[in-house]
This record gives C-alpha cells, sequence and structure tokens, in this order.
C-alpha cells in the first residue's frame, strides 16, 4: 500500500520548494490509490517558530493538499508531531546502543568546538567520526561503568551512530537509479538522541517512517546525502524488509543566473516565494505571498507541478485532479528546473480566463467595498465582462475598470495636448444636447443618437471621439465608448462632459 508522508520542520514559512514537495507527495498518493499523511518534524526546539505550523497547514489547504492524517486530523498512526511522540524513540537509541550500532558520547560543545578549531588551523575539517572517534570522551573508549556513572551523574551525553568503515552504501533512488556512498570519505557520525530526551531529525524520521508505514520517501535533493545513513539506520534497526523507497526531487534552480531559488530572488526580481504572506514573528519582517499577491491556487499548483515533472506532451494546463492521474515519478527528471515569474503570471491568466463573469464579479465585489464604492451586482457583473480579456489578475479589475465607478481627477496631458482643440468645449455643449434626448439609455441608442448627429454636422468623428472619451475616462483607454456611456448611466455621463468642458 502506498504511503506517503510530507514531513516539513516548522521552522519557518514553507517556500515553493516545500510546497513542490507536497504536492508531488499527494499526486503520487493519488496516482496509486494510496494515503497523503502530514507529519510536522519538529524536534529541533532550538529552531521552532511560532506560527510555522498553522502556516504549513493553511498552505496546504490553500493548495488543496489535504493530508489524510496529520496534526488535527485522526489516524491510526498519530500523534503526527513529533514533539508529542517524544517518549517513544529513546528506545530504539537504547537498542542501537546495546547491539553496537551507536555509542554515548559525552564531550561538551567547547570540546568540540577547540577540535573543530584546531583543524581548522591546520587547514583540515574536523568531523566527529571514523577517523577521531576512538581518542574523544564516548563510550567507545570508556568503560561500561565508567558510562553509568556519567549518566547517572547527569551528564549531558549525546548518541551518536557509530559509522562502518570503509563501507559502500548503495541505494536505488527512484529518480536518480543507483546511488552509492563510501562511509569513510563523506559521513561522519551523525548525532541520533540527546540528553534532553529528544531524538534527532534522523532518528525520528527514520523511526516514524516506519512505525507510520511510509512506503515511499520523496523529497528534496538536500536530503540526498542523509539516505546512506538512514538506509544504514533501517538496517541497524532491523527493518530492512520494510525500508521505503526514496525519491530525491531536483532543486528549483533561480529565474537567472546559478543556483538554486533563495528567498532573496523574489525579492530582488519582484515575485513571491512563498505561498502565503509571512510575517517574521522576530523581525516583523513581511514577504509576499502568492495568495495575497493574487494568483489562484489551481495556477500556483500548475507551475509547481511542471517544476520537475512534465506529462511528455505539449499539454501545459493541468488541474489537480487531472494530475493526480497522470503523475510519474518516471517522469520526474534529475537535473534542476529553472523557475520563471513570467510563467507564472501566464498561467495566473489562464486560470483568470476560465472564471465565470459571475465568480470574477463575486471576487471583485470586495476589492470595491475597500475603497467605499457602491456598484449593484449588474453593474459590477457588465464592467467585468467587458474588461475580463484585458486582466490576468483580480487586481487587475480594478486597474482597468476604475473610471467605470470614480469620475477622472486627472486628464492624460498626453492627450489633452494632442485632441483638446479650441472648439471641442462647444462641440462637446451640443453632444451633452444630443445625450439629453436620449430616452433608452442603451449603447446602440446612444450610438444612433450620437452617429446622427454628427452626420448631420458633418464633423469628423475622430474630432470628437478621443475628447469625448478623455472627458469620460479621463484617458484614452477602455472599451467602446458607447459601452462606456451605457455602463455610467445618463446623469454621470453627461456630468463627467460637463465637468471637462469647463
Ligand atoms: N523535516 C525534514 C524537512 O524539513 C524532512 C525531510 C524528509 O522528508 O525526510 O525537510
Amino acid at each position: 500500500k502506498v504511503r506517503v508522508r510530507f514531513a516539513p520542520s516548522p521552522t519557518g514559512p514553507l517556500h515553493m520548494g516545500g510546497v513542490r514537495t507536497a504536492l508531488f507527495n499527494y499526486l503520487f498518493a493519488k496516482k496509486h490509490g494510496g494515503e497523503f499523511i502530514l507529519r510536522i518534524e519538529d524536534t529541533d526546539q532550538t529552531r521552532f517558530v511560532p506560527g510555522a505550523e498553522d502556516y504549513i497547514i493553511e498552505s496546504l489547504n490553500w493548495c488543496g493538499l489535504t493530508p489524510v492524517e496529520g496534526p488535527g486530523i485522526d489516524g491510526d498512526f498519530g500523534p503526527y508531531r513529533q514533539s508529542e511522540r517524544k517518549k517513544l524513540y529513546k528506545k530504539y537509541a537504547d537498542q542501537l546502543v546495546e547491539s553496537g550500532w551507536a555509542y554515548y558520547a559525552f564531550d561538551t560543545a567547547e570540546e568540540i568546538d577547540a577540535l573543530r578549531k584546531e583543524a581548522e588551523a591546520n587547514k583540515e575539517t574536523f568531523s566527529y567520526g571514523i577517523a577521531t572517534r576512538d581518542n574523544l570522551n564516548n563510550s567507545l573508549k570508556l568503560s561500561e561503568e565508567e558510562v553509568q556513572q556519567k549518566i547517572a551523574a547527569g551528564e549531558a551525553y549525546v548518541i551518536r551512530f557509530k559509522m562502518p568503515a570503509d563501507t559502500d552504501v548503495s541505494e536505488d533512488d527512484l529518480i536518480r537509479g543507483n546511488v552509492t556512498f563510501n562511509t569513510t570519505k563523506s559521513l561522519d557520525d551523525k548525532v541520533l538522541f540527546k540528553s534532553d530526551g529528544m531524538p534527532t531529525y534522523h532518528l525520528a524520521n527514520v523511526v516514524d517512517d516506519h512505525l507510520m508505514e511510509i512506503s515511499h520517501v520523496i523529497r528534496g535533493e538536500e536530503w540526498l546525502p542523509s539516505m546512506p545513513l538512514h538506509v544504514l539506520l533501517y538496517k541497524a534497526l532491523g527493518w530492512e524488509a520494510t525500508k521505503p523507497r526514496f525519491a530525491h526531487l531536483p532543486l528549483i534552480l533561480k529565474p537567472v543566473g546559478k543556483g538554486k531559488l533563495s528567498k532573496r530572488d523574489g525579492d530582488k526580481l519582484g515575485f513571491p516565494v512563498f505561498p502565503l504572506l509571512w510575517t517574521d514573528p522576530k523581525t516583523g519582517d513581511v514577504s509576499r505571498g502568492y495568495r495575497e499577491d493574487g494568483y489562484f491556487p489551481e495556477a500556483f499548483i500548475n507551475l509547481l507541478a511542471l517544476l520537475g515533472w512534465n506529462p511528455g506532451t505539449e499539454q501545459e494546463f493541468f488541474s489537480l485532479e487531472e494530475l493526480g492521474e497522470i503523475f510519474s515519478l518516471e517522469r520526474v527528471v534529475k537535473s534542476g528546473s529553472r523557475f520563471d515569474p513570467e510563467k507564472a503570471k501566464w498561467f495566473n491568466k489562464h486560470y483568470f480566463q476560465e472564471k465565470s463573469v459571475d465568480e470574477l464579479a463575486e471576487l471583485f465585489m470586495p476589492v470595491l467595498a475597500e475603497k467605499g464604492i457602491e456598484a449593484s451586482d449588474e453593474k459590477t457583473k457588465a464592467v467585468v465582462a467587458e474588461i475580463k480579456e484585458r486582466c490576468e489578475f483580480v487586481a487587475d479589475l480594478w486597474d482597468q475598470s476604475s473610471y467605470f465607478f470614480e469620475a477622472p481627477t486627472e486628464y492624460d496631458a498626453k492627450t489633452v495636448k494632442k485632441r483638446w482643440k479650441e472648439n471641442t468645449p462647444n462641440q462637446l455643449t451640443e453632444i451633452v444636447n444630443v445625450f439629453e434626448t436620449v430616452d433608452n439609455w442603451k449603447a446602440d441608442a446612444i450610438k444612433d443618437a450620437f452617429s446622427a448627429f454628427m452626420n448631420e454636422k458633418e464633423w469628423g468623428f475622430g474630432t470628437i471621439m478621443n475628447p469625448l472619451r478623455l472627458a469620460l475616462v479621463g484617458g484614452n483607454m477602455g472599451p467602446d465608448l458607447f459601452v462606456i456611456c451605457e455602463l455610467l448611466g445618463k446623469e454621470e455621463s453627461i456630468a463627467r462632459i460637463k465637468t471637462a468642458i469647463e
């Protein structure tokens, strides 16, 4: 049975890469009729950030990536917050010590720091492991008695994994294929458990994946170096038979230049890297979010799906449901994918255009209300229908239509210079008279009356249309002039022309 988990640490807001990891897990579960689980990995209390867990949950909800088990959702494998599972991990750490796969280490932070500095002075890097462990203050060197005494005396300790020397650890990653690490060169003895009673990420992660019967670990590339340790932990704990399969997702790269997408790129290039707005509880710094920037979750999900995965066809628009039917890890690439903020807008435009006028009007009404504008449903819908095509975001609706709701307070200087002639006020005064005679205030009727008058006068349309538009909307933008007149209403249209004449 497929059971996958998204296992974020609440150390800050989830970024795009995190949401993409959640998405690929969710899609993999959907595709295989499996279960998608949320587990909060909060064992490192020094990095805990208040509000981060709520932020993660709200982000997943906004995206529609709802877990079937998780904090606040009942499930057979809970609790789903590691801090609430604290009591569970010690026995596995003990088991590893007993079987010789782990050992107690009593070295203080200062002692290790000093060793690190000493190594640095010799242009080397210190690592607590195969080369150094035998000379340090740990249970590999001390007698059983000494160890027990130290623990009884309350001396601080950690339990470290005892990395076997010169061993090739191979694992078949579902995206990368066979990955082999050699233990001497690259791996140190990672801390598994601390004397404050908390496991570290590595131990808690493996223990929980096992206990929660996780079948596939799908996570970011940054965890690839941890895979050999995790593979060895499954072996050491006697869980090889049910070890999950691993899949490490490619990086999301900066829009320009080298390297992985960072929070700073967003600030620099003016796009959000977080799903929702985030206010840092310590500094008060605010980071933009896709939701608050006006993106639809459908667009956000669609763009994330194509960062590292492709359908193998030309198709670019996918609903979450459709993705859940066709997603496969085989079509996830190994190399990083470049994020393109322009493409993100393009996706939003697509989903914006897909919405009905009624839906968009519904989204527009609160914007109008906030500006203190009272507009009928009917007018709002009619305006939206006119300008929808020019917009990509709900916010564009206002930019494209404000003149429907507010009379111009200034007139575009360039247009005035070019189009507003000496006799324009006289001409417009006559147009006002014509408009007064129109009883059925509809675009067609207004146009008919206007045209009849213009033909009679033999005025060129060009001389009057531009000043008239200027008077009504303040510039030369907008849809058909008579449609604008109709939507403004007779009284308002005439009032605006009179104001412009003065
Ligand atoms: N807690 C880890 C993180 O924050 C989870 C890594 C994993 O999925 O194993 O990304």
